[in-house]
């Protein structure tokens, strides 16, 4: 089915951020990590892509026990990891037991279903992991089975060390992000006691095509998704008698309407502190209508441009657009009905019903209707940006890359985050991998992940969950 998800997409959205480039310190050493614990994650995710989890299918709880058999090797009690039925899929939440029951756990997401993929299309398998030129290349090698690999290594190791947490770390992996996204609806709501909760299906660093880090994605929000779907019917007829009115044509006008209709600009701490990074380093007039935007939000001479600009609009309001539309049953009849889908991106915190409404005065059309779809997505603010989780992140990232920026981000939606988020739990998308835009093929063909991310990745894991677990 078609998924709303457009998880690390991100890494190439924000096109503009890679112009911090040119500020990119040396390319550093990845921090040591034991060649064998590398060996280890790389098994884990070469296993991973071999097993078929794409929804409808029955393969995530295969898997789950898979990584269920990985934390018990390791230390972990067999009634402390449970796998679960849930919403035509599995779940997976594994407990490692802190040492004061008084705090409140911290939750580690990730999801173990993938996008389908048809072998005919792809160079190699898709669900048989090859590793190739520096990649692991597979369904799932990066979109989300990388730091599923590299979290469950982590958690295992720091359980076989003795490490004990301050409050209880809970893993709570999902079986349908791709699809219907119900498992983690059922597990966040189970875990909404969360202090915070850490996503490893969004953020990440991305790598100019030079190599170098360029910056480190923490993904703070996401937009809210939603599909509408707009009908218009008349009574229809012989198409050599045409009337006054005419199905497509009245759809053509609405959407029309809703094509010219702007959104209220808004901002926030997470979108401004992406502007400014890009700011610094964006030439031309886009440069110079980003920093008169920093300068005052309400410019509307910078916000024509940057309004203008597919890189940037999407930070600036909602945004709604036709994506898809079907209408008419026969070349010599009057239409009788014609349906459209206008897919929008809704900015955190505008609920989803005033944009339906927005919507319905834009198009000022009576005898059309406009439904909200059941797309799975729910209404969701953006997280706080937490000074503590920004410092372990930038403290565990800098460590990789000495000096880089690591950039608040609000990406396009949507995410297993959203259902924390609209709990009230801040949720903040930390990915470990570092990747090339050009390397991003999450949800495409011959999707891969650099292997020489891995240990970096699993570095920066334990470094975030032994400085937020305390
Ligand atoms: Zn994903």
């Amino acid at each position: 089915m078609d998924s709303p998800t457009l998880t690390k997409s991100l890494l190439a959205a924000c096109a503009a951020l890679s112009a911090i480039l040119a500020a990119a310190p040396a390319l550093a050493q990845a921090p040591k990590v034991d060649p064998a614990l590398h060996d280890q994650a790389l098994e884990l995710l070469k296993k991973g892509v071999s097993f078929h989890t794409v929804i409808p299918g029955d393969q995530v709880k295969p898997y789950a026990e898979y990584l269920k058999g990985v934390l018990v090797a390791h230390g972990y009690k067999p009634d402390e990891v449970r796998i679960e039925a849930a919403a035509g899929s599995s779940i997976l939440i594994a407990r490692y037991p802190g040492t004061d029951p008084s705090k409140k756990p911290i939750v580690v997401i990730d999801h173990m279903d993938v996008v389908e993929a048809k072998p005919a299309d792809w160079t190699r398998d898709p669900f048989t992991p090859v590793v190739e030129n520096g990649y692991v290349f597979g369904r799932g090698a990066i979109d989300d089975k990388f730091d599923v690999s590299m979290v469950v290594t982590v958690l295992g190791k720091l359980r076989q060390s003795g490490w004990k947490p301050g409050r209880d770390v809970i893993l709570a992996l999902s079986g349908d992000e791709e699809t219907a996204q119900q498992t983690a609806r059922k597990f966040a709501a189970e875990l909404q006691g969360a202090e915070l909760v850490l996503n490893g299906d969004a953020g990440g660093g991305l790598v100019g095509e030079d190599g170098k880090p360029v910056y480190y994605g923490l993904q703070a929000a996401e937009k809210t998704y939603a599909d509408f779907q707009i009908t218009v019917t008349n009574p229809g007829g012989h198409s050599s008698r045409p009337g006054k009115v005419n199905a497509i044509n009245e759809m053509g006008q609405d959407l029309a309407r809703i094509a010219a209709y702007r959104f209220p600009v808004m901002h926030s701490d997470i979108t401004l502190a992406g502007f400014k990074a890009a700011a610094a380093q964006t030439p031309g007039a886009v440069g110079e209508a980003l920093r008169h935007y920093i300068a005052n939000p309400n410019d509307q001479a910078a916000l024509d441009v940057l309004s203008a600009d597919p890189d940037f609009v999407g930070q600036l309001r909602t945004t709604c657009v036709a994506t898809m539309i079907e209408g008419g049953h026969a070349t010599n009849a009057l239409p009788q009905k014609v349906t459209a889908n206008v897919n929008c991106r809704i900015f955190p915190g505008t609920p989803s019903e005033q944009v339906r409404q927005a919507l319905i005065r834009a198009m000022d059309d009576p005898t059309a209707t406009i439904t909200r779809a059941a797309d799975g997505a729910i209404d969701a603010g953006a997280s706080p940006l937490r000074p503590d989780v920004l410092a372990a992140v930038t403290k565990a990232v800098q460590a990789r890359y000495p000096g880089l920026a690591v950039v608040p981000e609000m990406s396009a939606g949507a995410t297993d985050s959203m259902f924390f988020r609209a709990l009230g739990v801040p949720a903040y998308g930390v990915s470990g991998a570092f990747m090339k835009a050009s390397d991003d093929f999450a949800h495409g063909l011959n999707e891969r992940v650099p292997v020489d991310t891995i240990d970096g990745a699993l570095f920066q894991w334990e470094s975030i969950l032994r400085d937020l677990a305390k």
